[in-house]
């Protein structure tokens, strides 16, 4: 079996060449020449010598999710479903703006979690991704897209629980920080969680970590319980305690998401509780009107009810967005990516 490269760190790589009786600064160079030069050909690699490039060619391997199709929204996302080498197909999603690109990856084909508002949550859990898969995500969609903003931000917020794959999403996070690859500020990466209140302590003790976003969605445990079942083995006393051990870094402040689901959790009576139960945390809130997903007997609430939700935030001293999701014309935003045509590996 050739040495799947795509996954491993800049210190494995270095320990890699170490093996194969190379220099370990060469090790150095192929990490160099994956993450930041994005170049995936041994044949192009020519600051390695060319005995090393054979071995490679013959021992070793680079394995990028292919592109299967781009769906182009109006405005300018782009939803790319990759097949991965198994067969198996994910989501990635591409949201260009004036200086800065965002890419929402994919942590698991799939998920688990069963949250009822979600579309991706039908699909059940197919598989964990590897730190490879995760990162390749992000290769891939950079080189497919001609015209780069000088700043990359990465959202790890589309399908899967990248707390229920801790070890790979961590390893990603890892490889896109790194200075000398694609050296992504951590500050720029945003793990999102349904409340894997374990998970959470566990990001907490990490040296290196990506800034945390909480979909929180509901603001007592009976409601939440009925929208998010994670919420009976993972209450919210439990998951606000988590939360407020959470170490944050200078200016870094906790993201509460809230899909506003009309009628269910777009109250007056769920804003003044928020406001409650956020007290004293450095947050922010990001309210995002819930996008609609077939089959689903979900509303979207009214602009009025988004509007007095923010205010009720606001006049109680919080921050709160109103986060439109983009891409909904081709069914990348949030909580829509589970395309049937994604769920399946391919006929035979
Ligand atoms: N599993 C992680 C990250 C992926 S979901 C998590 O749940 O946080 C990303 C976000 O999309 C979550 O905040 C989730 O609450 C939200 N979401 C899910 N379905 C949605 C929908 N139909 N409309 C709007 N947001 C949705
Ligand atoms: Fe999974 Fe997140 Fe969807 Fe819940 S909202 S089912 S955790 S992807």
């Amino acid at each position: 079996m050739p040495t799947e490269l795509l996954g491993l760190t800049l210190e494995e790589l270095r320990r890699l060449a170490g093996a194969w009786g190379e220099p370990a600064y060469r090790g150095q160079q192929l990490f160099h020449a994956l993450y930041a030069e994005r170049r995936f050909a041994f044949a192009r690699m020519t600051n390695l010598s060319r005995s090393l490039r054979e071995r490679l060619e013959r021992d070793a391997g680079i394995t990028l999710p292919a592109v299967q199709q781009r769906y182009t929204s109006a405005d300018g996302t782009v939803r790319y479903l990759l097949r991965l080498a198994d067969g198996r197909a994910i989501e990635t999603v591409w949201m260009p703006e004036a200086r800065r690109q965002t890419l929402c990856l994919s942590t698991q084909a799939g998920c688990a979690v069963d949250c009822h508002f979600c579309a991706t949550a039908q699909l059940g859990l197919l598989r964990n991704l590897t730190a490879g898969e995760i990162a390749g995500q992000t290769l891939v969609v950079l080189a497919d897209q001609p015209r780069q903003r000088p700043t990359t931000n990465i959202v790890l917020m589309g399908q899967g629980e990248p707390l229920l794959n801790y070890e790979a999403t961590l390893k990603a996070v890892q490889l896109f920080a790194d200075p000398k690859g694609m050296a992504i500020p951590l500050l720029k990466i945003t793990l999102s969680t349904s409340g894997i209140v374990p998970g959470i302590r566990r990001l907490a003790a990490e040296k290196r970590r990506p800034k945390l976003a909480v979909s929180l969605n509901a603001t007592t445990d009976a409601q939440r319980d009925a929208l998010m079942p994670i919420n009976c083995k993972y209450p919210l006393a439990e998951l606000f305690d988590a939360c407020r051990r959470y170490p944050l870094r200078a200016r870094e402040r906790l993201t509460f998401e809230y899909v506003l689901l009309g009628g269910v959790n777009d109250t007056a009576e769920d804003a003044r509780r928020l406001v409650r139960l956020t007290r004293g945390l450095r947050a922010k809130v990001n309210l995002i009107p819930w996008n609609a997903v077939a089959a689903l007997a979900y509303r979207a609430p009214t602009d009025d009810a988004v509007e007095s939700f923010q205010q009720i935030l606001r006049r109680g001293g919080r921050l709160a967005f109103i986060r439109r999701s983009r891409g909904q014309d081709v069914a990348a935003a949030c909580g829509q990516l589970a395309s049937l045509d994604s769920s399946a590996p391919p006929a035979t």
